[in-house]
């Protein structure tokens, strides 16, 4: 069994991929194709936001945000305890301090009370300027932007979504990728939208701001090609992978997302009664998580780690998605951005793990999975 079939998906998608592929080989554009144009304009309608903007991988997504509102040294991003790297790394690397904010525990997206908390004690400190907060979409389910956007109204910051995780969920009929006054997402291969290599996506509805990311993006680029305007990257998403991705977009659409909803609701009906030992994903009411991670909660570390073990004798394979917090990791030792509790990350990281999850996963796939955490719980769980 694998924990993300990208093969099996590969050989569903097989004749519209090699062709896609085989065109852009033939026409020999493999940098800024038509193809990449057609991506931004079915990304930016599929999303509901005015502007799409590709780039190589989901962390300078996340940058080149920070670069167009010029976050630097001074300014305080808050980022939650619980996510990848890459949503302190993008800010610690502009210069600005990440501040760690709690996460909610059933749904372990950014605790909006704890974001309050967080901005209030860094004004109260007066050393840092709080400016953005980095919203994670993790595991697929859009962070609570309704209660966010009023917090960061009241306090002025920008929201930046990294929706690296969240691309195909939704709020209502509001898409991911379209909560953020700059949203970004990552098509790495096993993320909800992946492509066959490295590639991201920045979205806003803001004019000024797309013309400025679309700079940065290409080396800051002017009108004239020849005078850059101002200090930018080389951070374009390449023909081939757009190609893919046009394909993956249409299989997204149309049926992969019911699958992984239908998969989820395999996995949480089959531990029903099993409540006292494991504890399946919550999705917040009116919230549809396109399920980059179908990750429980174990009673405690023991009982997690060993679960794991036991299924990887079965021949299943899972993850710890993730095993230690922002705060605790090692670069940002010392850098004292640590204003408040942080005690629910903590607490996941020692209890969470992911089962397979993917849009080809079987209904036989998942009643093995579920027998056999039963089968462990029931000896050693009791
Ligand atoms: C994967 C991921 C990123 C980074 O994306 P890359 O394309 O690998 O650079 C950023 N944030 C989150 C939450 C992610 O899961």
């Amino acid at each position: 069994m694998q924990f993300r079939d990208l093969q099996k998906q590969y050989n569903t998608l097989k004749p519209d991929i090699d062709q896609a592929v085989s065109q852009v080989l033939a026409s020999s554009n493999f940098i800024s194709g038509p193809q990449v144009t057609q991506l931004e304009e079915e990304l930016a309608a599929y999303t509901g936001t005015k502007h799409c903007i590709t780039c190589a991988n989901g962390t300078d997504a996340l940058t080149l945000a920070l670069m167009v509102w010029d976050i630097g040294p001074g300014d305080a991003v808050f980022v939650p305890d619980f996510t990848f790297f890459a949503s302190a790394e993008a800010p610690a690397l502009q210069g600005a301090a990440p501040v760690f904010v709690d996460v909610e525990e059933d749904t372990f997206n950014i605790s909006p009370a704890s974001l309050e908390e967080a901005v209030l004690r860094v004004k109260e400190e007066g050393k840092l300027v709080p400016r953005v907060v980095v919203a994670v979409d993790l595991f697929g389910q859009p962070a609570n932007y309704p209660e966010i956007r009023k917090i960061a109204e009241k306090y002025g910051l920008l929201i930046l979504e990294d929706a690296a995780q969240g691309f195909g969920g939704r709020i209502g009929d509001k898409k991911a990728c379209s909560f953020g006054d700059i949203s970004t997402t990552s098509f790495f291969p096993a993320k909800p939208l992946g492509c066959y290599g490295d590639g991201g996506a920045v979205f806003t509805d803001n004019e000024e701001w797309a013309g400025l990311l679309r700079s940065y993006r290409v080396h800051g680029k002017g009108a004239d090609k020849y005078d850059n305007v101002r200090i930018g990257v080389n951070s374009r998403l390449d023909t081939l992978q757009a190609a893919v991705l046009l394909v993956k977009l249409r299989a997204l659409r149309e049926y992969e997302l019911d699958r992984v909803n239908l998969a989820a609701c395999r996995y949480t009906e089959g531990f029903e009664g099993w409540g006292d030992y494991i504890k399946t994903p919550v999705v917040k009411d009116g919230f549809y998580s396109s399920w980059a991670q179908y990750s429980v909660l174990l009673r405690d570390e023991e009982m997690r780690d060993g679960l794991q073990a036991f299924l990887k004798e079965k021949g299943i394979p899972t993850m710890i998605y993730y095993p230690k917090t922002m705060s605790r990791q090692t670069a940002f030792k010392g850098t004292g951005c640590v204003m408040t509790d942080l005690s629910a990350a903590q607490d996941l990281c020692r209890r969470v793990l992911a089962f397979p999850m993917h849009p080809c996963i079987t209904e036989k796939e998942q009643g093995q999975v579920t027998e056999e955490v039963k089968a462990f719980l029931k000896n050693r769980g009791k």
